[in-house]
């Protein structure tokens, strides 16, 4: 460990690195920054440097305000946009207590707890997500709109597409912070793009995540563009996903595969599917964690609605993909990029493992497409939803034993507090739509 902090510290040197950014999320994802100096590194990497927390959304109790920051030397990354003499890197951190145990109102913390309950198990999740966003423009006082390039190119036949050239200037960025790039294309929705990213071990993503965001609105900003990963920002068309490809490892192999089984999946796998699908609607609540979730996971634009599982169509809340041997995996279809996502890792691996430990078998396979079923042939088949809202996916929370014990009592109280609080106050505003509908009518 020590030559690992020696390494980071040299690096820093050599790149003439004059600021190193301290980050770490609140309960809700939000990405906080302590910038520091060079010659604080060491220090920081030591884990002496205090900050106040009750700054900070969800760390809010005054007695515990005083916390430190614990950098893990392995995020060190530079910021390739930044100018190389006086570069500006940075450091993911964990929060300490005064008292040096870890503090568990860090997300981070959280997942890691998860994962040590995991490797007692003797596994490893190893995690791919597929982040959808749109560009949109931003308005002659740079903030931003509705419009995208898509749209104005009717009007205007530019030869450049605006949106094509950031989202090239983003996977070359994430390629310099050492991203594997996998795939990246417009999707479905005028202005929405997806960049995918090799899959890494649930931490490493969840870092990747937080750091996919900040770099994808940085880029689009430096474009002259807004990156939001709002899940659904315009009705009537796709909204913005963050399919979650999950596995667990045993050492160097994939523990859902099985070449044995007629359909390659171990009895894990099996089980794994078992429990995601028991606490489908508890872990909503964390994995599509905004009032403006729900208006994504609708009929209709390829969201899932059901709470079913398939190696063939791409309807259901699960989705088997062909591939098998290492690449052995299931995709879990609803959560969105307004998640926390060590907070949605921890949640769903959480869900997996006690499907492990209780044999949880998930139902048959849905291979049928279910938006064409009635809701009395769902019934027969044992289709359930997904929470319609907010509040309906609050209240599935409150009452999953499994899901709340993965978060914590301190980030499970901390959570539905704010959570509460936002729909409470949705709840009460008077929408354009009610407005439109009821103001003539009556
Ligand atoms: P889709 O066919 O749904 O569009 P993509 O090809 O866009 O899927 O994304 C697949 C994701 O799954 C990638 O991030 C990839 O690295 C990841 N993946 C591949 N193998 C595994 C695995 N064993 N465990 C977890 N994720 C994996
Ligand atoms: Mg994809
Ligand atoms: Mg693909
Ligand atoms: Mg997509
Ligand atoms: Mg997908």
């Amino acid at each position: 460990d020590a030559a690992v902090k020696n390494e980071v510290i040299s690096r820093a040197r050599e790149l003439g690195a004059k600021f190193i950014r301290l980050q770490f999320t609140d309960i809700l994802g939000v990405l906080k920054n302590m910038a520091i100096t060079v010659e604080q590194l060491e220090k920081a990497l030591d884990g002496e440097l205090m900050f106040d927390g009750s700054s900070i959304h969800g760390f809010t109790r005054i007695e515990e305000s005083d916390m430190y920051l614990r950098p893990d030397p392995k995020t060190f990354a530079v910021f390739p946009w930044r100018p190389r003499d006086g570069a500006v890197a940075r450091l993911m951190c964990d929060i300490y207590n005064p008292d040096g145990t870890p503090y568990a109102g860090c997300p981070r913390n959280t997942l890691k707890r998860v994962l040590a309950e995991a490797a007692e198990m003797g596994f490893t999740m190893n995690v791919g997500p597929e982040l959808e966003f749109f560009l949109f423009h931003v308005d002659a006082e740079g903030r931003p709109t509705l419009r995208t390039h898509d749209k104005a190119g009717y009007f205007d036949l530019s030869p450049v597409d605006l949106g094509e050239n950031a989202r090239r200037a983003m996977v070359l960025t994430l390629e310099e912070m050492g991203f594997e790039i996998e795939a990246s294309h417009h999707e479905v929705a005028p202005g929405q793009h997806e960049i995918d990213f090799k899959y890494a071990d649930a931490l490493d993503c969840a870092d990747k995540i937080v750091t996919f965001k900040f770099v994808v609105r940085t880029i689009a900003q430096r474009h002259g563009l807004h990156a939001t990963f709002m899940p659904k920002p315009v009705f009537g068309i796709n909204g913005s996903g963050m399919h979650t490809n999950q596995s667990l490892f045993r050492g160097n192999e994939n523990a859902f595969y099985d070449p044995y089984a007629p359909d390659g999946l171990s009895d894990i796998a099996r089980y794994y599917i078992g429990g995601l699908m028991k606490h489908a609607r508890a872990i909503a609540a964390v994995t599509n964690p905004t009032v403006n979730s729900y208006k994504r996971l609708v009929p209709g634009y390829e969201a899932p609605v059901y709470i079913a599982w398939s190696g063939r169509n791409r309807s259901p809340l699960i989705r088997i993909p062909a591939k098998r041997g290492m690449s052995t995996r299931i995709e879990l279809r609803n959560p969105d990029p307004s998640c926390n996502p060590y907070l949605a890792l921890a949640v769903c691996l959480a869900a997996g493992l006690d499907g492990i430990k209780n044999r949880i078998e998930p139902p048959a396979p849905c291979d049928r497409n279910i938006y064409e079923m009635t809701a009395a042939e769902r019934e027969e088949l044992g289709i359930g939803s997904l929470p319609a809202s907010l509040e309906e996916a609050l209240r599935e929370l409150e009452r999953d034993e499994v899901i709340r014990k993965a978060l914590g009592e301190d980030v499970y109280a901390k959570f539905v507090e704010a959570k509460q609080k936002e729909w409470d106050n949705y709840r009460i505003q008077v929408h354009p739509w009610e407005v439109e509908e009821y103001l003539s009518k009556f």
